[in-house]
């Protein structure tokens, strides 16, 4: 039952990027990018995670949101001075607030003395957003179905690039346009990594730009071909929704790897690794990876 200890670390290294953390349904759901400074979902809260500095809450759910207070106040109780920026769906972030001030009153802070967050609020309206402590990342929001509010997320590689029709030109005389006021760059944004936490399977649909990232990051609840009625209801993915996604979009899936998490802890290990291999078609068998 190794695979059911929240603490006990998955780690997948996928190209440049490390993807550290735990996923069960139920138990607990958080993802680590240290490269990214980046983490995904407190369900629990290891110390590895104190050092990152960018956290991005799913949605309410305890098994993605239970250790954000703790994330906040272990953070201070190491030293660590620099508040994490903390950023979750706009339609939560009060009551987030609220919870963290009913926690420390029920540990006897008085009132005065409870300090909150600053929560970025994101509408999922799919503007661009920076990142405080990364000047070179953006994340983009977006909503996805599931049983109360919840946002999907894309972090982006944001640079300055020549605008095309002055790429041919010398650097001189790109030194002088720029001189006399004429803006020759313009900004790019390339997407790195999506990262879903619990929504239906028509999400992945509606929200096809996804597929554009070089890793995405899913879940598969349900994996047994009698649960797929069981997925709708519970406002879940099943596996062979993955797999119909990825059929209906053929070559327009340009993403590297699809990762795999938040598997029903019914299964075993085994059953986990069996079934998703049943399930996902040959064509797209070498890019999707189980994090277990
Ligand atoms: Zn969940
Ligand atoms: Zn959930």
């Amino acid at each position: 039952m190794h695979h059911l200890n929240a603490l006990h670390q998955v780690s997948l290294s996928l190209d440049h990027l490390t993807i550290a953390g735990f996923s069960i349904s139920g138990l607990a759901t958080y993802i680590q990018v240290p490269e990214l400074d980046v983490c995904f979902d407190l369900g629990e809260c290891p110390l590895s995670s104190l050092s990152i500095n960018h956290v991005f809450l799913t949605h309410a759910h305890g098994d993605h949101a239970r250790c954000l207070p703790r994330h906040w106040q272990l953070r201070r109780m190491v030293g660590n001075e620099r508040p994490a920026a903390y950023f979750l769906p706009e339609v939560i972030r009060t009551g987030c607030a609220g919870w963290i001030r009913a926690e420390a009153a029920f540990e006897g802070v008085p009132e005065e003395g409870v300090e909150t967050p600053a929560f970025h609020g994101l509408a999922g309206d799919a503007s661009l957003v920076a990142l405080p402590y990364r000047k070179d990342l953006r994340v983009r929001a977006f909503p996805v179905h599931h049983s109360v509010p919840s946002l999907g997320y894309t972090i982006l590689a944001h640079k300055k690039k020549l605008k095309p029709e002055y790429r041919e030109l010398p650097g001189a005389e790109i030194a002088r346009l720029r001189k006399s006021g004429t803006e020759v760059q313009v900004d790019v944004d390339d997407p790195l990594l999506t990262f879903i936490g619990d929504c239906t399977g028509a999400t992945l649909l509606e929200q096809d730009h996804i597929w554009a990232s070089p890793i995405v990051i899913l879940e598969a609840t349900f994996l047994d071909e009698t649960e797929q009625a069981l997925a709708v209801a519970k406002a879940h993915t099943h596996v062979l929704e993955i797999a119909a996604a990825l059929d209906a979009l053929g070559d327009r899936v340009a993403c590297r790897h699809i990762v795999l998490k938040h598997f029903s802890m019914k299964y075993t290990r085994e059953q986990v690794f069996e079934l998703v291999a049943r399930h996902i078609p040959e064509r797209w068998r070498e890019r999707v990876k189980v994090f277990l």
